[in-house]
């Protein structure tokens, strides 16, 4: 489950915090949608429940696990062995190939197995990379954004994060993989949360936030408790 209590986030020079969530509770297992314009705060909200930036109040924990109080070395760990991540801009290395990048982090952390590789191949066959050869730097953005997904989703993650994963795609690529995100994340029993404008994503999960100015302005759990 993520428990999110009293978190703020501030930036120098800025009056008001970018993030102020007083309370959140997101069971484990279920999905998550997060909307709201852009400068609302999404994907700082992303950052923080991923241990990528910290909080500047408050918590954000994982099965009882408040990411930002781990030592940063424990902080990266956690989040490889829990989280799979797609970030709004991707972060892929460029130079190795769409398999590579996918395979990656697996490699570098010495969790490779010969099943991780052939579940990244049935990645990337499903995500629509037809050659995972390629160098990443030169497919287009929404191949790039599905080979995003297909690391995200290599280890299994118990927790899936991605930040606009379908932004960049065209209607069907983007919801094939939104299906993709959806169906993986079920079959896994993961908890998934997903930054997006897209309704027909937004639908299929089974809990939506609006973000405006950094807080919770709508609820779809709160409108079916009224
Ligand atoms: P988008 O839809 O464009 O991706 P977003 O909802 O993801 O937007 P954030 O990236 O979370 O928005 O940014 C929220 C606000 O925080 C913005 O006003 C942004 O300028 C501000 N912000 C984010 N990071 C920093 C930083 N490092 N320093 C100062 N301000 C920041
Ligand atoms: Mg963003």
């Amino acid at each position: 489950a993520l428990d999110i209590s009293g978190l703020q986030m501030r930036f120098p020079g800025l009056e008001t915090p970018v993030l102020s969530i007083s309370r959140l509770h997101l069971p484990a297992g279920s999905q998550l949608a997060v909307t709201g314009a852009s400068g609302s705060g999404k994907s700082t909200l992303v950052n923080v429940v991923t241990g990528l930036e910290t909080a500047t109040q408050g918590s954000a924990s994982w099965g009882g696990t408040d990411i930002a109080a781990l030592s940063a070395g424990r902080r990266d760990a956690f989040r490889a062995a829990h989280i799979g991540l797609v970030m709004q801009d991707f972060h892929l290395f460029p130079g190795l190939s769409a398999f590579e990048n996918v395979v990656l982090p697996a490699r570098l952390s010495r969790r490779l197995t010969p099943a991780m590789r052939e579940r990244a191949h049935h990645l990337l066959e499903t995500t629509g990379i037809a050659r995972p050869g390629q160098p990443v730097e030169t497919l287009s953005r929404g191949e790039m954004q599905r080979v995003a997904v297909a690391r995200a989703l290599l280890s299994k993650p118990g927790v899936i994060v991605a930040d606009e994963p379908t932004a960049s795609l065209d209607r069907r690529t983007g919801e094939a993989i939104s299906e993709l995100i959806v169906r993986l994340a079920r079959q896994d029993g993961a908890t998934l949360v997903v930054v997006t404008h897209d309704p027909a994503l937004m639908e299929r999960l089974d809990r939506r936030i609006g973000l405006e100015g950094g807080r919770i302005v709508a609820d779809s759990a709160e409108a079916l408790a009224a």
